[in-house]
């Protein structure tokens, strides 16, 4: 595969841009080589500068559930170019979004727009903050909810210690109020709560997790969640920015049967344009200002692009339901991806949520961040290069969800599997 133009972008990149990207997990440091730069993408399929053809599993990191360019999204696009495409005044397609969100989320009585992930979760740990009077966030190791410097807080040694800064920059005092508990542990959200009960704003959760890897909850910690936060007045936070309208179209809330206090969307919502939403009960979101006294704002929430964009994605996905289309094909293709590795003696664990997987290059199930990262990285490296010189692209990190989109047919299906085939014999002989 020739990669010779994308090489030289890089080489470029990487003089006007830290690390030649503007994310780093596309700098392909945790798989080695350098990245193809896109030229464009077409439904299930994305070609690079060099013309090399490739099943996209990315998707943008799962906001194009319909795949690159579907035609609804492309003409509600041009439509809105004609109009304009930022006033700094309301329209009323952000009412039209808010309404659709409502409609598939019953948990969500009031929605504000911002313009990533990242706000969304910030602001609803702020709204929690305002509503309770209180400082304390539980969050999950593993779990990501955005860069803002209160969540990017892994685990310390003791589960309950009080968190200790993931990345440079964020000053001690601002993580010391984020206590880091393992994923699928009720005891340890038992425990934090009868100490600092009456501390805690609020518990902020992927509800099934994509961030290290897909990893699904147990039973009985989704019915923790749902129980001691609210027997202490905390605040629960589902972070569906990735599971939002992908594991269905109500997010894993319908599927867990939970009612969230406060939920993040993003991703999906935009339809693969800059977008974030946080929404909830209609007594804690009228704490925001102009209502309330909790601030928050944006120059851009509301994008007539972003909106359009969305607008038009989630209605596709309201009349066309590919929910059980996607969960069918993607759960075929893990169970192929699965028996190929077996017959190639390379032990792997599938984990799915819906249209969202992960393969872990691990011999025991991956359940929290202490199983995932058991995976061997190396192993997934290998798989990944050989994936990627047979035309399919996967996200270029061990801890990462793939995707598919309605695009993905028999045909991709296929090439995923014959290339997965020549990856797991490289693993082997690696
Ligand atoms: C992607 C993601 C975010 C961050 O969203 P950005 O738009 O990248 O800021 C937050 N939470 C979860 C669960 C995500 O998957």
């Amino acid at each position: 595969m020739d990669l010779k133009k994308s090489m030289e972008a890089m080489t470029r990149a990487e003089l006007s841009i830290p690390g030649g990207v503007n994310s780093p997990v596309r700098a392909h440091r945790a798989v080695g080589g350098s990245p193809f730069f896109v030229e464009k993408g077409q439904g299930a399929w994305l070609v690079d500068l060099d013309g090399n053809r490739y099943v996209d599993l990315i998707l943008a990191y799962g906001p194009l559930i319909l795949g690159h360019r579907h035609p609804v999204v492309v003409s509600a696009l041009d439509e809105a170019l004609k109009k304009g495409f930022s006033y700094g005044v309301p329209t009323t397609g952000e009412i039209d979004l808010a309404e659709a969100v409502k409609s598939a989320f019953p948990s969500i009585e009031k929605v504000r727009l911002v313009n990533s992930g990242t706000e969304a979760t910030m602001s609803a740990v702020r709204v929690a903050r305002g509503f309770t009077g209180r400082s304390k966030l539980v969050k999950f190791t593993g779990c990501y909810h955005g860069h803002a410097d209160h969540l990017l807080v892994k685990a310390g040694s003791g589960a309950t210690t009080f968190g200790s800064p993931d990345s440079a920059g964020v000053p001690a005092e601002f993580a010391a109020h984020t206590l880091n508990l393992p994923y699928n542990d009720p005891e340890a959200l038992d425990e934090t709560f009868d100490t600092l009960g009456d501390e805690i704003a609020a518990v902020i959760v992927e509800p099934f997790v994509g961030n290290m890897g897909v990893v699904s909850p147990t039973p009985e910690f989704v019915k923790a969640l749902c129980d001691v936060p609210r027997a202490h007045g905390a605040l629960l936070i589902f972070d569906e920015v990735m599971t939002g309208f992908r594991v269905g179209r109500g997010g894993a809330q319908s599927i867990l049967n939970v009612k969230p206090d406060l939920t993040c969307l993003g991703k999906i919502i935009g339809g693969g344009l800059p977008v974030g939403a946080y929404g909830g009960r209609a007594d804690v979101m009228d704490c925001v200002a102009p209502l309330g006294p909790v601030y928050q704002a944006g120059t851009l929430s509301g994008n007539p692009l972003s909106v359009a964009a969305g607008l038009a994605t989630l209605g596709v996905l309201e009349t066309e339901d590919p929910y059980p289309y996607l969960d069918e094909t993607c759960g075929r293709l893990c169970e192929g991806l699965a028996d190929l590795a077996r017959e190639e003696g390379v032990p792997i664990q599938v984990n799915r949520i819906g249209s969202m997987f992960t393969v872990f290059f691990n011999e025991q199930p991956v359940t929290d961040y202490t199983s995932a990262m058991a995976s061997d990285t190396k192993r997934f490296g290998v798989f990944f290069q050989e994936m990627l010189a047979q035309g399919v692209s996967l996200p270029p990190a061990q801890f990462e969800a793939a995707f598919l989109s309605i695009a993905h047919g028999t045909v991709e299906m296929g090439a995923v599997l014959s290339a997965a085939a020549a990856a797991f014999a490289k693993v082997r002989e690696a």
